[in-house]
C-alpha cells in the first residue's frame, strides 16, 4: 500500500469513526477522499483528480484555492485573525462596501452572519420588525437553511421533520414542465402562478404578511428559471399589499446566473437580499443580509435585537474583498455567462436530443439542471436507482456531480474553462449511454 493509498484509507477510517455528517442516515456513508484542489479540479491523495461539477455544495464560484483569496485571508490572519462584531473594522467596512457596490443604488447596509441560514433568519427578522406583521410566505419547492425559521420557511421534505417555528406558510411558484396551474406557455404559467400567490395572500389576510421569501431562482429545488414577469408581479404584489421581498440569493448569487445578482437579469428590486455562498467562495463561512434604505432606517433608532460572535469576521471579510476583486479583475462573471451561453447550454441541449433520459435540461450562466425521466410523454421522473447509477458512471469517469432528486445539476465553479465544460459534457453523454443500455 503506498504513503498516499494509505493517506486516502486513514482519512475514511477517521471519517467513519469520528465524525457525523449532514442528512445522512450515518452508518451506509461511502464519501470521497479529498486532500486538495485547483480552479476546477480536487483529488484525493493518490492523486485522482475529478472535475468539481458541483462546486461542493454549489459554493465554490472563484475555483478552488485561488492565489489572491488564500493571500489575503493569510494577510488578515498575521493583522488580525479575530475581532468582535461591536467594533469599527476596516476590512469588514470595505467587505460591506464592496458588497453593496454590486446591489441597486437603493441598498443601505450589510449585516454579516455565519452561512446563509442565518442571513434568512435575519431577513425574516427584520421584515418582521419592520412591519410589525408576522407571516412569511416562500415556495414549496425551495431551500433556505437548517435553522429554525430558515428551515420551516423551506418548502422540500427537509422542513417536515423540523417544524418548530410559526407563522410560515407555502404555496407553488411557476415550474412549467410540472406545472401545478394546467400552463402551457411561460406567460401563462407565470400569470396563473401569480394569480395563485395573491389568492394565498388574500385568504391568509394581507396585513397579516411581512414578508414573501423566494430564491430568485429556484436552487436545490430544481434551477427552477422564473418565466417572463413572474419575479416583478411577485414585486407588484409585496408593493399592494405592503409586503416585503425578500430575495434569497445564496446559491444564485455572485456569478452563478452570469450575473452579480440572479435578480437582476428580471426587472425587479427586493427589500432584502440574502447571501452566503459565492459571496467568498466558502473560503471562510460567512453570509449576511443586504438591508435596504428603508428598512436599515427603521433601526436608526431602534434597537435591532440580533447579532452573532462573528458577524463581520476579520478572515471573512478579507476573503470577500479578495474574492469580489479578483472575479471583477479577471471577469470570471462574464466567463460563467459566456461557458453557459456557448458550451454548456447548447452542448446540454445535444444530449438531450440524443438520451431519451433527460426530459428537459434548463438553466443559465453555470447553473443548470438536467431532469432524467422514465419516460419523455408522462415525464415520470426516473426513481433513485437510475440517478445512483449515472453518479456512479460519471464518477468513475473523473466527474463530482451534484444529483438531487430526479436531477442531475451542472454547477461547475464560474471560472470553468471550455475544455473543461467539453470534458464533462462527454463525461455526463458517456454515463447517459451506459445507464440507458442497463450497465
Ligand atoms: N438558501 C439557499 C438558496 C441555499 O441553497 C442554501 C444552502 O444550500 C441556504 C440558503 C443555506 O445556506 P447555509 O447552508 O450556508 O446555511
Amino acid at each position: 500500500i503506498s504513503t498516499a493509498a494509505g493517506l486516502d484509507a486513514r482519512t475514511t477510517a477517521l471519517d467513519r469513526e469520528y465524525v457525523f455528517h449532514s442528512w445522512s442516515a450515518q452508518a451506509a456513508l461511502d464519501l470521497p477522499v479529498i486532500a486538495g484542489g485547483a480552479g476546477t479540479e480536487v483529488w484525493d491523495h493518490a492523486g485522482n483528480r475529478y472535475l468539481d461539477f458541483a462546486s461542493q455544495l454549489v459554493n465554490v464560484n472563484i475555483g478552488h484555492q485561488h492565489p489572491a483569496v488564500v493571500k489575503a485571508i493569510q494577510e488578515q490572519a498575521e493583522l488580525l485573525a479575530t475581532i468582535g462584531p461591536a467594533t469599527a473594522n476596516l476590512t469588514r467596512g470595505l467587505a460591506a462596501q464592496r458588497i453593496l457596490s454590486k446591489a441597486p443604488a437603493a441598498f443601505r447596509k450589510v449585516f454579516f452572519t455565519n452561512g446563509g441560514a442565518d442571513a434568512n433568519e435575519n431577513a425574516i427578522r427584520m421584515a418582521r420588525l419592520h412591519t410589525g406583521r408576522d407571516t412569511v410566505l416562500s415556495t414549496y419547492r425551495s431551500y433556505h437553511g437548517n435553522t429554525g425559521a430558515a428551515i420551516v420557511a423551506t418548502g422540500d421534505w427537509r422542513r417536515m421533520p423540523n417544524q418548530y417555528a410559526r407563522g410560515h406558510v407555502h404555496f407553488f411558484g411557476p415550474y412549467l414542465y410540472r406545472s401545478e396551474f394546467w400552463a402551457t406557455t411561460p406567460e401563462e404559467e407565470s400569470d396563473r402562478a401569480l394569480r395563485h400567490l395573491e389568492r394565498v395572500i388574500q385568504s391568509e389576510g394581507p396585513a397579516t404578511v411581512a414578508a414573501i421569501l423566494l430564491e430568485s431562482v429556484p436552487g436545490t429545488a430544481g434551477i427552477l428559471v422564473p418565466p417572463p414577469g413572474y419575479l416583478a408581479g411577485v414585486r407588484a404584489l409585496c408593493d399592494r399589499y405592503g409586503i416585503i421581498l425578500i430575495l434569497d440569493e445564496v446559491m444564485c448569487g455572485f456569478g452563478r446566473t452570469g450575473r452579480w445578482f440572479a435578480f437582476q437579469g428580471y426587472d425587479v428590486v427586493p427589500d432584502l437580499i440574502t447571501f452566503a455562498k459565492g459571496v467568498n467562495s466558502g473560503y471562510v463561512p460567512v453570509g449576511g443580509v443586504i438591508i435596504s434604505d428603508a428598512i436599515s432606517a427603521t433601526f436608526d433608532d431602534r434597537v435591532f435585537p440580533g447579532g452573532l460572535t462573528y458577524s463581520g469576521h476579520p478572515l471573512a471579510a478579507a476573503s470577500i474583498v479578495a474574492s469580489i476583486s479578483a472575479m471583477e479583475d479577471e471577469g470570471i462573471v462574464e466567463n460563467a455567462r459566456r461557458v453557459g451561453a456557448e458550451v454548456i447550454g447548447p452542448g446540454l441541449r445535444a444530449l438531450a436530443d440524443r438520451h431519451p433520459l433527460i426530459g428537459e435540461v434548463r438553466g443559465e450562466g453555470v447553473f443548470w439542471a438536467m431532469e432524467l425521466v422514465k419516460d419523455p410523454e408522462t415525464r415520470e421522473p426516473v426513481g433513485a436507482d437510475v440517478i445512483g447509477k449515472l453518479k456512479t458512471a460519471v464518477t468513475s469517469r473523473g466527474l463530482m456531480p451534484f444529483t438531487a432528486d430526479n436531477r442531475i445539476h451542472v454547477v461547475p465553479p464560474c471560472v470553468v474553462t471550455d475544455d473543461e465544460a467539453s470534458r464533462a459534457l462527454a463525461i455526463y453523454d458517456e454515463g447517459l449511454t451506459s445507464v440507458e443500455a442497463g450497465h
